[in-house]
């Protein structure tokens, strides 16, 4: 085999990006990456995984979402944990996750969106609108979904460069609700059949109901042994592997990620940490983090706490909860309800109420000991913005200190928020 690096060039010319841009944002990703991974001390080997996948993020996973296309297969871009994977996987299709996590062409993005759009949304559009991003154009079909209402407009600005579908999701939890959530993932079946050209078959929908929660059972294990003292693995370091999760092929990950895992119960059984025992311990909760976004964790662990769990879209909502695997004689619409069934029970503040969310919250401060809580909002994320009033009243109640953080994906704050965090780790 050669050493020579691979050159992506001619495949992301290809794609349409701008080669220039792109070069820019590839260098300032590599030295974010450096200081807040590999910086750290203690790691677990089996994160050297990790640090091959994001050097290679717009390269190896790229040409290998080429080479599938390249044999008729279809890509769907998601942006929201609302999208089933098993279905477009039990269509044959893969799914990539296309948030993104840093401030990019903000200046085409602000000509026609209002300056007071959350990061998370200015970015998606930033890395298209500055030809960018790899994931969008390998995607032949992009799935939105109606969460807040600065997504559901953007998707309209997306859908004019774009072929762009939207999922309709209700706000409410009520049986009816249900049922017309149940309508729309069927909708979703007929939409990804027609897409790829293949029908999904109950056992295709059980084969892929298998192995999505494969892999969330093996970030469950990651979970899991982070409840111990010292705890064995950084919460930059977890949160990593729940982000690449979108996007990696799904056996190779979960078969990485039991690898960590099974290092990390060693760890633990040797008391080995990856931060010193007695660690101030932090529960994350908040809107989700894409990739290159660290900077909340990274502030709190380079403040000397560790982060032991989130309550995130990038954290314990992705993995939690599985769709119950069920027998032969499981009919197709027993499989799609529940699949639907699983969906909806995620907690996400675009539901009114969401009492759930704030009881999630607290269970995991106390199961994973947090000796506080860290919330964690985009600015200009009214849903999320909102809801941290119900959080902090029910941290409140529970007597586990909570601090709010509003910030956005540049790193003008660092400095004010470094000192706000280490104000609060002392106090705790
Ligand atoms: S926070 Fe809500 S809208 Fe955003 S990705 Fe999560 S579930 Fe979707
Ligand atoms: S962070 Fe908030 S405003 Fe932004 S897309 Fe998510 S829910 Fe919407």
């Amino acid at each position: 085999m050669s050493d020579q690096p691979v050159d992506y060039r001619p495949m992301w010319e290809k794609l349409g990006l701008d080669l220039d841009a792109h070069d820019a944002l590839l260098a300032a990703v590599g030295p974010l990456y450096a200081d807040a991974y590999l910086s750290q001390q203690n790691r677990p080997e089996g994160m050297s995984y990790f640090d091959f996948v994001i050097s290679e993020i717009h390269g190896l996973r790229i040409k290998e979402l080429d080479d599938f296309r390249a044999q008729g297969g279809k890509v769907v871009g998601t942006f929201c944990l609302y999208v089933p994977e098993e279905i477009v996987r039990a269509a044959g299709a893969w799914c990539v996750g296309l948030c993104a996590g840093a401030e990019f062409a903000y200046d085409e993005v602000e000509r026609i969106m209002p300056r007071n759009t959350c990061a998370l949304i200015k970015s998606f559009m930033g890395f298209k609108l500055g030809k960018v991003c790899p994931y969008i154009q390998e995607a032949d079909l992009v799935i939105g979904e109606t969460t807040c209402d600065g997504k559901k407009k953007a998707y309209e600005l997306l859908g004019e460069l774009h072929n762009v579908w939207v999922m309709e999701l209700p706000q409410m939890k009520r049986e009816r609700d249900r049922d017309f959530w149940r309508a729309e993932i069927r909708e979703l079946v007929a939409k990804v059949e027609e897409l790829t050209g293949n029908n999904i078959t109950a056992d295709g929908l059980r084969a892929a109901i298998k192995e999505v929660n494969d892999k969330r059972r093996a970030l469950q294990r990651v979970a899991a042994a982070r409840k111990a003292d010292p705890v064995p693995i950084s919460g930059k370091d977890a949160l990593l592997a729940v982000q690449v999760a979108f996007y990696d092929d799904v056996a190779r990950f979960t078969q990485m990620v039991n690898q960590i895992a099974d290092e990390l119960e060693q760890r633990v059984a040797n008391g080995v940490g990856a931060a010193p025992k007695g660690a101030k311990r932090i529960l994350v909760t908040g809107t989700p983090m894409a990739i290159p976004n660290w900077k909340v964790h990274d502030v709190i662990e380079k403040a000397g706490g560790v982060v032991v769990q989130e309550e995130l879209c990038t954290g314990s909502r992705y993995y939690s909860k599985l769709v119950p695997e069920m027998g032969e004689d499981t009919t197709m619409d027993e499989l799609l309800d529940a699949i639907a069934d699983k969906y909806l029970d995620i907690n996400c503040a675009c539901f009114t109420p969401n009492d759930a969310r704030c009881s999630d919250v607290i269970d995991m401060a106390r199961e994973w000991k947090a000796d506080g809580i860290v919330h964690y909002a985009l600015q200009f994320c009214g849903p999320y913005q909102i809801e941290a009033t119900h959080v902090e009243r029910a941290a409140q109640e529970a007597g586990i200190p909570l601090l709010k953080i509003d910030t956005d994906y540049s790193m003008e704050d660092i400095g004010q928020l470094s000192t706000r965090v280490e104000a609060f780790l002392e106090m705790l």
